[in-house]
C-alpha cells in the first residue's frame, strides 16, 4: 500500500526503483531458537544466502571497469575472501547446529564475537576492519530476507540503509545504484557532498525508512525535497514523469547560461570557481566556464585504499586538474582527513573521543612525519603545468600557517635544485572555518595570499552544532546572526588588505543564499559544478548596489526569522 515517508533532500534528482535494504551495522535481531529438527533446513537457508552474496559479488566485480575496477575491486576481493573465511563459516554453522540458534541470530552473535576481537586489537587499521565484517554480514542478512528471489542485482536499485560512508558512494554508483536513502546522516556531511558530485540522488534523515521499507519494494525518491514514496500509485508515477520532464527542461534552459558571464544586473562581475573531487567535476567545471577550481578536496585520493598515495601518484592527480582547467587557477586543498573523513590507511585516528575537535586537517598533516612534505612536493611539481594555489584546511592559529609557509618554501627550493620546472610563486591560502581563525584573522592575514571561507565547518564550530547530526534539525544553519557577522567581518578584513576571499562551503552553491553573500560583499564563490548555472542565474538577477545598500539591515537581523524575511525580498 502507498505510503509517503519524510526525509531531507541531500542530493537532487528523482529515481524510481526497487529497494535494496542494508541493515545497520549492529544487527538488531532478537534471540531466536529453532527446533533440533529444523537445523538442516536452517543451514541450507544460511548457505543459500551466502552463495547468493558470493554470486552477486562476482557479478559486480565483472561489471567494473576502468579506474574503479582497481579501487573498488580491491575492496570486493577482501569481502569475497571474508565470505570464504572458515572462522566465519564454521562459527555460524556451530551456532546453528549446537546452539540451536536461527541463522539470523547466529549472524548477530558471530558479528558481535568478531567485533569484540577486532576492538581489542592495538592497530587502528585492523580495528577498522570490523566495517568490512559488518558489510559482509549485512549482505548475508539481507540475502536471507530477500522476499522475492527474482529481485535483480543492484543495478537499478535504491539502497536503503542507516548511513553511507563517502568511500562507498562511488562504488554504489558503479554498481548501478540509482539513489540512496539513509535513516541518519545530514545534507552537510561529506557523503552528501560526494553524492552531489556524483549526481547520485540522496535522501538523508528518513527515520522511518528501515522500519517501513523491505527488500524489493518499489520506491520513488526525490533527492530535492526529500520525499520517499513507498509503492507509488498512478498519481505518483505521473508526478514522477512530469518532474523528470520538468528537470530536463530546466537543465536545457540553464544550459544556455554556459557561455554567459556571471554579472549582476547592474554590471558587477562575480567570479564562480568550482569545488571538484573528481576528473568529471573538473571537466564539468571547465565546460561551464568556471573561473578555476576553488577547492580540490585531496582527501578523496586517500579514501578507500589501504596504502597512502605516494608523491608521484599525487603529482599526476594534481597535474591532471591543472591540465583539465587549461590555464585557469587551480586551488589544491591539502589533506583534510579526520572527523567524518576517516581513511583506511590508518592515518586518521579512529578512536578520538571528539573527532570534529581532534586531529584533523592541517593538524593531522603536521603531526605525521613526511605526510605534508610529500603532498606539498606533489602540488608544487604540478604547478609547472598551470597556475596552482595551495589551500590549508582547519587553520586555527598564526603558527600553523607560518609552519606551512616555511615548509612550502623549503619544498620549492628543493624542487628547483632538483631541476623541476615549477611556478615562480605559489599563492598560499587558509580555509577560514574555525571561529578562532575568523576572529584572529588580522593577526595572520599578512602571512597568507588568499582565503576561503568554509561555511560547512564555520557554522558547525560557531553554533556548536554537529554538521552530521540530523537530530539537531534547524540548529545547524548559516542563517544565524553570529554567522552573518563573522562572514561580514572576514570579508571586510580581506578587502581592506586586498586579499581575495571566497566562500567554498555548501552555502555558496545554494542559489537562495546568493543575494545574502553578495550583500555582505562577497565577489568569489566556489561551488560544485552541479549548481553553478543556478547560482549564475541567481546572481544575474541581482542588483548589486541595492544588495550592498541593504547589508546594514541584514546585519541588524536578530534571529533566523528576520534573516529569512530579509532574504524573501530578494528571492527571485
Ligand atoms: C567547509 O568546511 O565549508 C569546507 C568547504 O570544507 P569541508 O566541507 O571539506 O570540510
Ligand atoms: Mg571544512
Amino acid at each position: 500500500m502507498r505510503q509517503a515517508l519524510p526525509g531531507h533532500g541531500a542530493s537532487r534528482g528523482s529515481a524510481l526503483g526497487r529497494a535494496r535494504v542494508r541493515l545497520p551495522h549492529a544487527l538488531d535481531v532478537a534471540e531466536e531458537h529453532i527446533e533440533a529438527a529444523a537445523v538442516d533446513a536452517e543451514l541450507i537457508k544460511l548457505h543459500t544466502a551466502i552463495d547468493t552474496v558470493r554470486i552477486e559479488m562476482h557479478a559486480l566485480r565483472d561489471r567494473l571497469h576502468g579506474a574503479l575496477a582497481h579501487e573498488v575491486g580491491e575492496f570486493l576481493d577482501l569481502h569475497t575472501l571474508l565470505l570464504d573465511d572458515p572462522e566465519l563459516l564454521q562459527g555460524l554453522d556451530a551456532l546453528i547446529r549446537t546452539g540451536l540458534y536461527s541463522a539470523n541470530y547466529a549472524l548477530r552473535l558471530q558479528r558481535d564475537r568478531l567485533a569484540a576481537v577486532f576492538a581489542g586489537m592495538e592497530d587502528a587499521y585492523f580495528r577498522s576492519r570490523i566495517d568490512d565484517i559488518d558489510q559482509v554480514i549485512g549482505r548475508i542478512h539481507a540475502a536471507l530476507h530477500r522476499r522475492d528471489s527474482d529481485v535483480p542485482g543492484v543495478a537499478g536499485e535504491i539502497l536503503v540503509t542507516d548511513n553511507v560512508a563517502p568511500a562507498e558512494l562511488a562504488q554504489l554508483q558503479s554498481q548501478g545504484v540509482m539513489a540512496v536513502v539513509t535513516s541518519a546522516g545530514s545534507a552537510l556531511s561529506h557523503s552528501a557532498i560526494l553524492a552531489r558530485s556524483l549526481h547520485l540522488p540522496l535522501v538523508v534523515g528518513a527515520v522511518l525508512a528501515l522500519q517501513k521499507i523491505n527488500d524489493g519494494d518499489v520506491l520513488m525518491v526525490d533527492g530535492g525535497n526529500g520525499l520517499i514514496v513507498l509503492e507509488p500509485n498512478a498519481g505518483d508515477l505521473r508526478a514522477h514523469r512530469l518532474r523528470t520532464r520538468e528537470l530536463a527542461r530546466e537543465r536545457k534552459q540553464l544550459h544556455r547560461l554556459r557561455r554567459e558571464p556571471t554579472r549582476t544586473s547592474d554590471g558587477v562581475d562575480i567570479r564562480l570557481f568550482a569545488n571538484a573531487e573528481s576528473r568529471e567535476d573538473v571537466a564539468e567545471a571547465h565546460a561551464l566556464g568556471a573561473a578555476g577550481v576553488g577547492l580540490y578536496r585531496t582527501e578523496f585520493l586517500f579514501l578507500q585504499r589501504n596504502e597512502l598515495p605516494d608523491e608521484d601518484e599525487q603529482f599526476r592527480a594534481y597535474r591532471d586538474v591543472a591540465l583539465g582547467m587549461t590555464g585557469r587557477a587551480v586551488t589544491i586543498r591539502t589533506l583534510d582527513l579526520g572527523a567524518d573523513k576517516a581513511d583506511r590507511t590508518g592515518l586518521a585516528l579512529t578512536d578520538e573521543p571528539n573527532p570534529a575537535l581532534g586531529l584533523r586537517g592541517v593538524r593531522l598533516s603536521l603531526a605525521r612525519d613526511g605526510l605534508f612534505e610529500t603532498q606539498l612536493r606533489a602540488i608544487v611539481r604540478a604547478s609547472g603545468y598551470g597556475p596552482m594555489r595551495v589551500l590549508v584546511p582547519m587553520v586555527s592559529s598564526r603558527e600553523e600557517i607560518i609552519t606551512v609557509r616555511l615548509l612550502l618554501k623549503k619544498v620549492t627550493h628543493d624542487l628547483r635544485s632538483e631541476g623541476h620546472e615549477i611556478a615562480e610563486h605559489l599563492p598560499l591560502g587558509a580555509m577560514i572555518e574555525v571561529p578562532a581563525a575568523a576572529i584572529a584573522l588580522p593577526t595572520f592575514i599578512g602571512a597568507i595570499d588568499f582565503l576561503s571561507i568554509g561555511t560547512n565547518d564555520l557554522v558547525q564550530y560557531t553554533l556548536a552544532a554537529d554538521r552530521n547530526n540530523e537530530a539537531l534539525g534547524d540548529l545547524y544553519t548559516p542563517l544565524h546572526p553570529a554567522l552573518l557577522r563573522l562572514l561580514s567581518m572576514i570579508i571586510k578584513t580581506a578587502d581592506a588588505r586586498g586579499k581575495p576571499v571566497a566562500v567554498c562551503g555548501e552555502m555558496a552553491g545554494d542559489a537562495l543564499f546568493a543575494p545574502l553573500l553578495l550583500a555582505l560583499g562577497l565577489c568569489e564563490f566556489s561551488l560544485h559544478p552541479a549548481t553553478l548555472l543556478e547560482v549564475r542565474r541567481a546572481i544575474r538577477g541581482c542588483d548589486h548596489a541595492q544588495l550592498r545598500a541593504s547589508a546594514p539591515a541584514l546585519l541588524r537581523a536578530r534571529d533566523r526569522q528576520s534573516i529569512e524575511k530579509w532574504l524573501l525580498q530578494f528571492s527571485l
